[in-house]
């Protein structure tokens, strides 16, 4: 059987594309995720900028109703992780991590972004041992500790709010004199007593034991500032999730922009017939849940077409 659409990663704009090819008419449509549905958003405490919901909710709590939506319409699930997509003429190829392969009319690609490591001394040995990328994951670990937060964008400092709640005191690292994050929540980590703002600063050595993490040294200029804490959270930005674009000999399936974000139109069409991207992983994403899941509707709604045309 080959697939209507092929839907890979069921983040906000996968499971949204879910959602319209389903509902608008499209009957074999599977969702291939690695792991549970939900996508990135899911490791955040609080969400306060998804239109209509009013109140403190998680990512998680957001997410939770939407797979079940999709599934109503008929959306399937395939618990796998796909390692590459391919076209030979018209017909697409899905392959899996296990080696097997299914076919597809269409495909999308909503594979997302993935946090990045800030490349200090210690960060890679200590991951999951001290060193995290997610406070709502880890932070009550460090409940009454001191932990540091690194970055100066939304999520750094929206994540250190939410340590500030758990933790001590939180020292909020960052490498400029100003912060790349949105100007309501810079105003609530100033005001925040708990947070301890240093700037023009980046990690230098994180230390510790085989029980854990023990310190961070901080670099400003020349000067290290020794940092008793017992956790350091990371958030340092994503990369583009693009790798299952690329083929066997190195090139990517469509057209990339240099950072690695995969080129589409306004109608989340790359530039393959029938391939699609939507998402974090598309040009000049705003990386946003609100634009993820309205990318997902306009891929959905465009493969929609493109097999309805295809195939008569
Ligand atoms: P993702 O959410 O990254 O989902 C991609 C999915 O694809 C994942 O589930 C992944 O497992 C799966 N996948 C990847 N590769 C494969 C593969 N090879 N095979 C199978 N499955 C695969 N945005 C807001 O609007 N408001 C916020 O308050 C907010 N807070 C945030 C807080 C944090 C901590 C983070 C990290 C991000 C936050 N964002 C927020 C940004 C938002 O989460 C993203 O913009 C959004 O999730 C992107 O959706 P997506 O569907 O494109 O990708
Ligand atoms: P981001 O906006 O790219 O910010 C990354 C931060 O890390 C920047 O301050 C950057 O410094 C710093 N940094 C990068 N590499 C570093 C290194 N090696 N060492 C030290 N510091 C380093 O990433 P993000 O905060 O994860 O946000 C990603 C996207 O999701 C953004 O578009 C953001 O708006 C969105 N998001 C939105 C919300 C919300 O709307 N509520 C919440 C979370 C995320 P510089 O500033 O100097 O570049």
């Amino acid at each position: 059987m080959i697939l209507d659409c092929a839907i890979i990663g069921g983040g906000p704009a996968g499971l949204t594309a879910g959602l319209y090819t389903t509902r608008g008419g499209l009957e074999n449509v599977v969702m291939f995720e690695k792991g549970m549905p939900g996508g990135q958003i899911t490791s955040s405490s609080e969400i306060e900028n998804y239109p209509g919901v009013v109140g403190d909710i998680t990512g998680m709590d957001l997410m939770m109703p939407w797979p079940q939506q999709c599934q109503k319409f008929g959306l399937k699930h395939d618990m796998s992780e796909v390692t590459r997509v391919s076209k030979n003429g018209d017909i697409f190829k899905i392959h899996k991590a296990d080696g097997s392969t299914i076919e597809a009319h269409s495909v999308i690609v909503a594979t997302g972004s993935s946090p990045r490591h800030a490349g200090f001394k210690g960060e890679l040995d200590f991951f999951g041992k001290g060193v995290s990328a997610c406070a709502t994951c880890d932070g009550f670990f460090y409940k009454g500790k001191d932990v540091a937060v690194v970055g100066g964008g939304d999520t750094a400092l929206e994540e250190a709010l939410y340590l500030a709640k758990i933790c001590s005191k939180v020292y909020l690292i960052h490498r400029r004199d100003s912060f790349r994050a949105s100007p309501n929540t810079v105003k609530r980590v100033e005001q925040n007593e708990k947070i301890e703002i240093i700037l023009n600063s980046v990690p230098d050595e994180v230390y510790g034991d085989a029980m854990g993490v023990t310190g961070l040294k901080v670099r400003n200029n020349e000067n290290i500032t020794d940092l008793k804490v017992d956790g350091v959270f990371v958030f340092v930005g994503n990369n583009v999730n693009n790798e299952v674009l690329k083929q066997e000999d190195g090139s990517f399936l469509c057209d990339m922009t240099q950072s690695g974000q995969v080129v589409v139109n306004l109608s989340m069409q790359t530039s393959v017939d029938g391939l699609f991207a939507c998402g974090d992983i598309r040009l000049d994403a705003p990386k946003q849940v609100v634009s993820a899941a309205g990318d997902g509707a306009v891929a959905g709604i465009k493969a929609i077409s493109y097999v309805d045309e295809k195939l008569g």
